[in-house]
């Protein structure tokens, strides 16, 4: 898998993780991992087990 970065002076998506071709500016990954989103998973998780142990008892 390729991993597309971008510039951080110019915006630039480029291939190299060193720096970019065009303005040598340092780059950056464009996609950090999203925090919330497995946030909001764990929270469904965990509500989907509360709601059977309900429905147990
Ligand atoms: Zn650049």
């Amino acid at each position: 898998m390729t991993k597309i970065w971008k510039c951080s002076l110019c915006g630039r998506y480029t291939l190299s993780s060193e720096r970019c071709p065009s303005c040598g500016g340092r780059v950056k990954n464009p996609h950090p991992p999203n925090i919330n989103l497995q946030d909001k998973y764990i929270n469904a998780i965990v509500r989907l087990r509360r709601d059977m142990r309900w429905k147990q008892a």
